[in-house]
């Protein structure tokens, strides 16, 4: 059966242009004219972004909240027409916008009983002319803006909850677009609605999964040795330290870690919380170098909604994620003076408050804290509250930086090759003995995670089943033994220079030659493709840039601007 729908002129007179003032409007609500390729851009970045799920969700939302704004329009144009006629003004509206064309065939609504049932296709609808040429068939509808009007247009309408469902959808393969809409006490199955309720923050999932991911991932592929593992090490100075690591990990005590940039304390102290009663909960991790002072404190104890511009939502706080678990705070001496009375209060009385919050939060969080500089001394120069360094200093446990236990980098160097070869999927056959030799010689003043660097740097160089020479981890260390020449050919420009001391170093070439930022830019990008084969993530690595960044860099290279 198809049901006759009524004249839609008293809607669609109500489309205006108005070009002098940059306006479209129906009736008076601002739109505006969009293409579909222009949308299909929009929507293909979503899907990708956030996943088809998500994606889905979102579009059923903003479907749902577009439905209830044209059911006001409709009251407004239809006060005296039949309900039917007044329903199916919401189909019409989804004709007059361009979205599909709506044949309704079951109509059957009887407000009092609160009865409603409908059915009706959808033909040539514009979700499925994107997802077909974005996607190309997927395993599941996808009229997902088109269904969440009709949910909310009949919800608004009905005054009461109706969940339509797409039971066929050209999107997924089916002949045609169908739906059947009923009250939502009517389905056995009704837990879809709850997407029109809840605002699936896509940005607090992030947080619960990292929350969660840090604190139980890689360890669940059976190897807690895997934490202390990455402590490897057999002298005498760090066994010492990882007696006391054991030790104070089955306390309860706050840990201060000290030690120089690089010795690896997140890594310690996720293998104190790994051995603790807490295992099973959050670790979480934060440097307060790296955020910026004035979001320190929202970053930790979370903010009220409104509590500043921009504050949209309630978010948690790094101290509510941690809850049950362990919170790692490095760096912790940049704390402010406001943050270090927070933390003074989590030690003492377990509670906060959040940024623009009034409401107090209790946790039980054990705090391991770290730095690199001398705690003390900057309670005696007034920038660290004493209370707070005794509190912290329950346990205090030193790292020994790598210069000091020269016997481990063979074992060390053996593990971040492993790691290396497994994450680039490449097998070596080693160092060779001069390569070794310079590394036993190095004085690291980054420590392991320069060590580390370096071994990368090396395994990338290295075709597979060649042995990592010396050169390959030379060619970045920060204080290399030896100079190292770099060929630079920028412009027809070639000059061998090096970086070495007493020799012109190869920014003096550039600067004498006069050759821009822009082209040292290029050439490096240039290099580094090239050494990786051209392969975007390994040369991201050479650069130490992050792979977006480096992406970035290649496609202004690809792409010269147009003047
Ligand atoms: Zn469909």
């Amino acid at each position: 059966m198809v049901i006759q729908l009524p004249d839609a002129s008293d809607l669609s007179s109500h489309v205006h242009f108005n070009p002098e003032q940059g306006k479209v409007w129906l009736d008076e609500q601002r739109g505006i004219l969009q293409t579909l390729p222009a949308m299909a851009t929009i929507w293909r970045e979503i899907v990708t972004s956030i996943g088809v799920e998500r994606s889905r969700n979102l579009f059923m939302r903003s479907g749902f909240r577009n439905g209830e704004i044209d059911a006001e329009l409709a009251r407004k144009q239809r006060p005296k027409a039949s309900l039917t006629d007044l329903f199916l003004a919401g189909p019409q509206l989804h004709m007059l916008r361009g979205m599909a064309k709506v044949v309704p065939t079951k109509l059957e609504i009887d407000p009092a009983e609160k009865q409603f049932l409908m059915e009706f296709t959808w033909v040539d609808s514009y979700e499925v002319d994107i997802s077909l040429a974005e996607m190309g068939v997927l395993d599941l509808p996808v009229c997902w803006n088109l269904l969440g009007y009709a949910c909310g247009f009949s919800a608004a309408i009905m005054g009461f909850d109706i969940l339509f469902r797409e039971v066929s959808c050209r999107g997924k393969g089916d002949s045609e677009c169908r739906i059947i809409g009923k009250p939502l006490a009517e389905w056995e199955d009704a837990a879809d609605y709850g997407i029109f309720s809840s605002s699936d923050s896509l940005i607090e999932t992030l947080y619960d999964l990292q929350a969660k991911s840090i604190g139980q991932s890689s360890f669940e592929d059976g190897s807690e040795e895997r934490i202390f593992s990455t402590l490897i090490g057999e002298s005498a100075v760090f066994k010492k330290m990882c007696t006391m690591a054991n030790k104070v990990a089955t306390s309860k005590a706050s840990v201060l870690l000290t030690g120089e940039t690089g010795v690896g304390k997140e890594m310690i102290a996720k293998g104190i919380h790994m051995h603790s009663e807490r295992s099973e909960m959050p670790f979480i991790a934060l440097n307060c170098a790296a955020i910026p002072q004035e979001l320190l404190e929202a970053e930790l104890f979370g903010v009220e909604k409104g509590a500043f511009t921009g504050a949209t939502h309630a978010r948690k706080g790094r101290f509510e994620r941690a809850n049950m678990g362990t919170i790692f705070l490095d760096e912790v001496v940049e704390l402010s003076a406001r943050a270090q009375a927070s933390l003074l209060r989590v030690l003492q009385e377990r509670e906060f408050e959040p940024v623009g919050g009034t409401q107090t939060r209790s946790v039980d969080v054990r705090i391991i804290a770290a730095t690199n500089e001398d705690l003390e001394e900057a309670v005696k120069l007034g920038k660290f509250r004493a209370d707070l360094f005794y509190r912290l200093n329950v346990f205090p446990l030193h790292i020994p930086p790598l210069r000091e236990r020269h016997d481990d980098i063979p074992l060390l160097v053996e593990f971040f090759v492993d790691k290396y070869e497994s994450l680039y999927t490449t097998k070596t056959l080693g160092l060779t003995d001069r390569a070794m030799g310079h590394l036993l010689n190095h004085p690291w003043p980054g420590n392991i995670r320069e060590l580390e660097n370096t071994i990368e740097r090396g395994v990338i160089l290295t075709e597979k089943n060649q042995r990592i020479t010396a050169d390959s981890l030379l060619s970045g260390t920060s204080a290399a033994a030896q100079p190292l020449d770099v060929d630079i050919a920028i412009d027809g420009l070639t000059a061998t220079t090096s970086t070495g001391s007493g020799h012109s170093s190869w920014a003096d070439t550039i600067f004498e030659q006069s050759v821009s930022m822009e082209a040292v830019e290029a050439e490096l990008v240039r290099k580094a493709m090239a050494l990786s084969e051209d392969n975007v993530s390994k040369a991201a690595r050479l650069l130490g840039l992050s792979r977006p960044a480096f992406a970035y860099r290649l496609a202004k290279l690809q792409t010269p601007a147009t003047e």
